[in-house]
């Protein structure tokens, strides 16, 4: 059978995201919903058409969905317009093009103001086709287009484009018609707009986003051809935006933005500024009514906020389309504990629309509570958080710039999202809560202010003024995006405080996983934060890092640099009443929680200065020590096989600072860097001679040999922990080190990796290792504990795979704990699926 390539709007639905993407499943199970007569029709030519495009093929045939479409409407296209717009299977924002009132040619167009009666929205809307027709689809640069309208402007003696008469509109499209070939043909522009659309997947632009977001390039977009309504017919039209709840706060009530007498892109572009939802109850009641109705509905429907554009058209609703709204991590939890509450979703249904990665935000700072400052100016609260930093008025300057800074805007595209990744916080003076500048900066979980209209950004000169005062690049500026304050003065920011639901959402995932979480903490500070945001453990703690203290440097250089036995003993000897007070601090912290310290893991030349720096017998031992692939190196138990003074002296601090606490410490001993099963049992004997036999010995697990290994090394451990920092390096041959910098960029690039394999398991290759040694392991001794306590425990998607490769817990960086919590609740609550082809099929 051939292959179905195009879909009308009434045979989707929502699972169908892969072939019709987001907005095209979205739209098809809205028409289902709601009825064919709330959602103007129309069809979606699906993602597999486009990578079949973008493979050298063309675009389907759509002769049978138009038609159709055409029957539905009453009317040919040319006189039914329409509208072209992207769709990947993720939500791509602003990326993709869009094409909108698609049919219009000379002829329609009188069609169009003799239908309408209102010849100025006939040829503005042709005008507005003409623009968008020759910027996506023959690619005509925005600076010339926007030159003749300034130009067209300028001649009738207006200032706004509303301005313009019918006779200066007819111009202007004329005009605007001469920069390229302009086909009248109506099918001929729809079958260009999709190829255009289907060509924006890879501009650069929207494989800049790929890029920071991890959406695979192979996914492709699918296009939706939609029937054009309009919210420009006058003042009993508009469009608009509306989230079934406070998209900031999560509350229940619904808001969002609308434009009287405007189409969908001048709510979003933000270049106007938008009524807030509340008042359409009084401009336009019926539909009001209708619309919050629907938002119930959807909401019902999805079991999770929503987020639609509608419009009305001469007083009649339709809706556009709906999606999962993207919501800060404070509104997050709201929802869930709310839905939870509504009995609209279970405990663990609204676990699961929690993002866990975003909870971030909920942990970062906010303006002092009785911090003293002048206020500059106010804008819309757009994205929660607070935010310090030197002005930067470009994305360029805020990729450049060392040190923090905030981006400064009138308003922000698509072309500035490099820029919010930078800055520590984005301030536009136009646009509303669903300006690009609002979306793009809760997206990404920073603190946002826009629509702070009383400043004035000038980018050519390079200032922004506000009541007089004038601020240039560099200067410092501070904005909370929870209250839509901005403030020129260095006021402090503190952690916030703790959100109430935030914790209960984590109690409910608490419950829920299966997985324990502990954390990585090598100083009481940083066991003290860990604990309050919930690690049940230290999971490794590095003992290398306490010997990078300034009173410890010498003694530890002097260890190294001994000669002999002897001289090596006497450095050991000063250093251990400091270790054993490190451990107590670490001890009184955890209280009686499991505490894992590691031996000593050093690359030894950390501790060394260059030989170039030494002189006579010091500099020969120092050549002497250098080695050419030191992460290769006198690493982990390596160094201790041959010095094991060293694990002795650490261990003598372990047991003594155990035994001065107040609460008996659950003491974990772990041996860096094993490859064979024989360095292991070597070292126990070690331990177990100074700490006695009930010791708990164990092991990391970091290297391949020692995942093939690990039914023999089980032999000699009470537990593993895996280093998937190392494995990953050992097992891609990849140093982790020098990796992001070079070519990690070209591979995702060329698609042979989505992101960083030290960031997300690489689950198929490094996590095979994972699986066959945590199998291998626990077939040789079941109760062999099992634990991570690479930078991968605390990745969400990374954890997922944890809980089913059977481990008993994560351990990850202090902040990072409460994000493993509920993404090991997510995981166990999901359920055991298969993995993978462990071939990596
Ligand atoms: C690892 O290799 O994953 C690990 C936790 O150890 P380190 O990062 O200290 O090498
Ligand atoms: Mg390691």
């Amino acid at each position: 059978m051939e292959e179905k390539l195009v879909y009308d709007f009434e045979e989707g639905s929502r699972d169908m995201r892969e072939l019709l993407g987001g907005k095209g499943a979205n739209i098809a199970e809205m028409t289902r919903v709601l009825g064919a007569d709330r959602v103007p029709a129309g069809f979606t030519v699906t993602t597999e058409a486009c990578v079949a495009y973008l493979k050298g093929g063309d675009i389907p045939d759509l002769g049978e969905a138009l038609a159709h479409l055409e029957e539905k409407a009453g009317k040919q296209l040319g006189e039914l317009l329409v509208s072209v717009r992207s769709g990947a299977r993720e939500s791509m924002p602003g990326m993709l093009d869009t094409i909108l009132n698609l049919g219009l040619n000379d002829t329609t167009v009188e069609a169009l103001a003799r239908a309408t009666g209102n010849e100025r929205f006939a040829w503005d809307s042709y005008r507005r086709f003409a623009q968008m027709f020759g910027n996506v689809a023959k690619g005509v640069p925005t600076d010339q287009i926007e030159d003749l309208i300034a130009a067209r402007k300028r001649e009738a003696g207006v200032k706004l484009d509303t301005e313009l008469s019918v006779a200066d509109l007819q111009q202007l499209t004329a005009d605007l018609k001469g920069l390229y070939e302009f086909p009248e043909d109506p099918r001929e522009q729809l079958e260009a707009a999709v190829r255009a659309v289907f060509d924006s997947w890879k501009g650069d632009r929207a494989v800049a986003y790929r890029r920071l977001h991890g959406i695979p390039d192979s996914w492709g977009t699918a296009v939706n051809v939609q029937q054009m309504v309009f919210g420009n017919m006058g003042e009993s039209s508009c469009s608009g935006v509306a989230f079934s709840r406070d998209e900031i706060t999560g509350a229940p009530e619904p808001s969002g933005d609308y434009l009287v007498n405007a189409q969908g892109e001048d709510v979003v572009s933000g270049v106007r500024t938008p009524h807030d939802l509340s008042e359409m109850a009084t401009s336009m009641p019926e539909a009001h009514e209708e619309l919050i109705g629907i938002l119930r509905e959807l909401e019902r429907h999805y079991g999770d906020m929503q987020d639609t554009e509608f419009t009305v058209e001469e007083g009649r609703l339709y809706m556009l389309q709906t999606r999962s709204a993207k919501r800060p991590a404070q509104a997050a939890v709201r929802f869930a504990v709310d839905a939870a509450e509504e009995g609209l979703l279970s405990r663990e249904e609204a676990l699961l629309t929690v993002e866990p990665a975003a909870l971030d935000a909920l942990l970062h700072p906010t303006f002092g509570p009785d911090a003293d400052f002048d206020v500059l100016v106010r804008g819309v609260p757009a994205s929660p958080g607070a935010a310090k930093g030197a002005i930067v008025f470009t994305a360029r300057e805020a990729v450049e710039h060392d040190g923090d800074v905030v981006l400064v805007r009138p308003f922000t595209e698509a072309d500035d999202v490099a820029g919010f990744d930078a800055a520590r916080g984005i301030l536009t003076s136009e646009g509303g809560k669903a300006s690009h500048a609002a979306l793009v900066a809760r997206g990404m979980g920073r603190p946002c202010v826009c629509g702070a209209s009383e400043m004035d950004v000038d980018l050519a000169a390079k200032e922004m003024r506000v009541n007089g005062a004038v601020f240039r690049e560099g200067d410092l500026i501070a904005l909370d995006g929870t209250s839509g304050v901005v403030t020129a003065d260095d006021v402090p920011l503190v952690d916030p405080e703790v959100d109430e639901n935030f914790e209960t959402v984590l109690a409910w995932a608490d419950d829920a996983r299966r997985l324990g979480v502990r954390t990585n903490a090598d100083t009481p500070d940083e066991a003290q934060k860990a604990r309050e945001l919930g690690a049940e453990g230290i999971g490794l703690c590095r003992t290398e890092h306490m010997f990078m203290a300034a009173d410890r440097q010498p003694l530890m250089r002097a260890m190294i640099m001994a000669e002999g036995e002897e001289e090596r003993k006497e450095a050991l000897d000063q250093l251990e009443p400091l270790q054993q007070a490190d451990f107590e601090g670490l001890f009184e912290e955890m209280a009686g929680l499991p505490v894992c310290i590691r031996l000593l893991d050093p690359p030894l030349h950390e501790f060394l200065p260059h030989p170039d720096e030494l002189e006579g017998a010091e500099r020969e031992r120092a050549e002497a020590l250098r080695e050419t692939n030191p992460m290769l190196g006198t690493r982990g138990c390596r160094l201790h096989i041959i010095y094991p003074e060293i694990p002795r002296m650490q261990v003598r601090a372990i047991v003594k600072a155990a035994a001065a606490v107040r609460e008996r410490p659950r003491v974990e001993i772990m041996v860096p860097l094993v490859a064979y099963e024989r360095e292991l049992s070597l070292l126990r004997e070690i331990i177990e001679e100074e700490a006695g036999e009930g010791v708990s010995v164990g092991t990391m697990i970091e290297l391949p040999r020692a995942c093939f290994v690990a039914d023999k090394i089980a032999d000699q451990a009470d537990f593993f922990s895996f280093g998937t920092n190392d494995l990953t390096q050992t097992a891609l041959g990849f140093s982790r080190d020098d990796v992001e910098g070079r070519f990690l960029a070209k591979y995702i690039d060329r698609g042979i990796v989505d992101r960083s394999p030290f960031e997300t398991l690489d689950t198929s290759g490094v996590g095979w290792l994972v699986r066959l040694a945590a199998w291998t392991g626990r077939e040789r001794k079941p109760d062999l504990e099992l634990g991570v306590c690479g930078e991968h425990g605390g990745d969400p998607d990374s954890v997922a795979f944890f809980d089913l490769a059977g481990l008993d817990y994560v351990s990850c960086s202090p902040y990072r704990v409460p994000i493993a919590r509920v993404a090991a609740a997510q995981a166990a609550i999901r359920g055991v699926s298969d993995p993978g082809d462990p071939s990596g099929g």
